[in-house]
């Protein structure tokens, strides 16, 4: 039997579920902040406030966090101001490298020593970021590899911005092999389920989009919020002035397949969570992704194939269909390549447009689900620097 995971019942999820203690969250950085609360932060240390602009500039405008490099900063004030608004909060435990040194996955310890991983991508025109918004997740799809531990906790504002910030350093030091030395695009596809953490996800996501030195820059609709489908928490991010691409991770077109694969379905159905995703296409004008991922003999056949078609034609969405990649110990294997191919043909035969995702990162496991379980089993106790680390 699918046991149904624990969902908030609002989409602000508390830190701890069932009762649990609640996690330690992580030291205030300045990435928590809005401008106005890093200007009270600083005069809070007697400094005049427009420090807080200076420090943010040299965070997300120069990519740089280390006091003795903010030379605009008068030499007493800089260890002050970046002990106080620059605490460490990631500490890289293993980083590994693929793809002749296009894809590269950082594992992360959290000042608990909570474990998550973020992925660099890099191709010919850009750079993504495949970060993660909660370490482990609780919504326990059965093919996911992050799914199989559940949730340890919610990630605070700057964890999840600092992931990214400290990927564009990577991509700024020329670190992604063949590709331009800037990060461009963020998607929430690494640990953890984005919109279980809402008022985080949200505020991180102003934080990158607003302009240098407030936040990093980054566009809105280059930024990708993926979800399970959790309609209340979709529909209010729709109702948020922010044009993010919306993923909505459907994996199979009915209700009884995808109250399995999704168990998050037995709460909102398949129809309820297209009406949403559709929603907020419409209000976006930004195309809603639907992921898909391809496991043999389970949601591969034709007639699966024909009814998505239906439930996509004429709507402002396009198909991502993704090689499964089977977790250690899975029942499940990918879909071999010709019944991909015709899963594909129907689709696109229905008029909806249809890609299949690269399988970037596979060897490291760093790729979609691929996430945690393996590393977290490996390095799990062992001191950051004694791990390998910069591979
Ligand atoms: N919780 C969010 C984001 C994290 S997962 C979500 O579910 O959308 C990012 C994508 O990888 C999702 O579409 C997820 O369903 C997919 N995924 C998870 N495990 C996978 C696996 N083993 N093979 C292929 N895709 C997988």
């Amino acid at each position: 039997m699918t046991t149904l995971p624990v969902i908030p019942s609002s989409p602000d999820a508390p830190d701890a579920v069932g009762g649990r203690r609640r996690p330690a969250m992580p030291p205030r950085h300045l990435a928590d902040l809005d401008l106005a609360g890093r200007q009270s932060a600083v005069a809070g240390l007697g400094e005049p406030a427009f420090r807080a602009k200076q420090i943010s500039a040299h965070y997300f405008g120069r990519l740089v966090r280390d006091a003795e490099a903010m030379t605009d900063l008068p030499a007493r004030s800089r260890a002050r101001l970046t002990d106080d608004l620059l605490p460490t909060l990631l500490t890289p435990v293993r980083e590994q490298a693929c793809d002749d040194g296009a894809t590269r996955k950082t594992l992360w310890k959290l000042h608990d020593g909570a474990l998550v991983e973020s992925v660099l991508m890099g191709y010919p025109d850009r750079v993504t970021a495949c970060v993660s918004s909660q370490a482990g997740c609780g919504m326990a799809c059965p093919f996911c590899a992050t799914g199989q531990a559940g949730l340890t906790r919610n990630l605070s504002v700057a964890e999840i911005v600092d992931q990214v910030v400290s990927l564009a350093g990577d991509a700024a030091s020329g670190k992604v092999t063949g590709a331009p030395p800037r990060l461009s695009r963020v998607v929430f596809m690494g640990m953890g389920e984005p919109l279980a953490n809402y008022p985080r996800l949200v505020a991180a996501v102003r934080r990158l989009t607003n302009p240098s030195p407030e936040g990093l820059g980054l566009s809105q609709r280059h930024i990708t919020v993926s979800t399970v489908g959790l309609v209340p928490a979709m529909r209010r991010l729709t109702a948020e002035d922010l044009a993010v691409t919306l993923a909505l991770s459907l994996h199979a077109p009915d209700d009884d397949l995808r109250d399995e694969l999704v168990p998050v379905n037995q709460r909102w159905k398949v129809a309820e969570v297209l009406a949403a995703a559709f929603d907020h296409a419409a209000r976006t004008g930004r195309r809603v992704s639907i992921e898909y991922a391809l496991i043999r003999d389970v949601n591969d056949q034709p007639w699966r194939a024909d009814l998505l078609g239906r439930l996509l034609r004429g709507k402002l969405a396009h198909v991502n269909l993704i090689p499964l990649n089977p977790t250690p110990g899975s029942k499940w294997d990918a879909s071999p390549k010709p019944v991909e191919r015709e899963f594909v043909r129907r689709l696109r035969a229905a008029g909806v447009a249809t890609t299949v995702r690269d399988t970037r990162g596979r060897e490291i496991d760093g790729a979609c689900g691929q996430l945690a379980a393996t590393e977290v089993a490996a390095v799990q106790g062992v001191p950051a620097a004694d791990a390998e680390v910069g591979q």
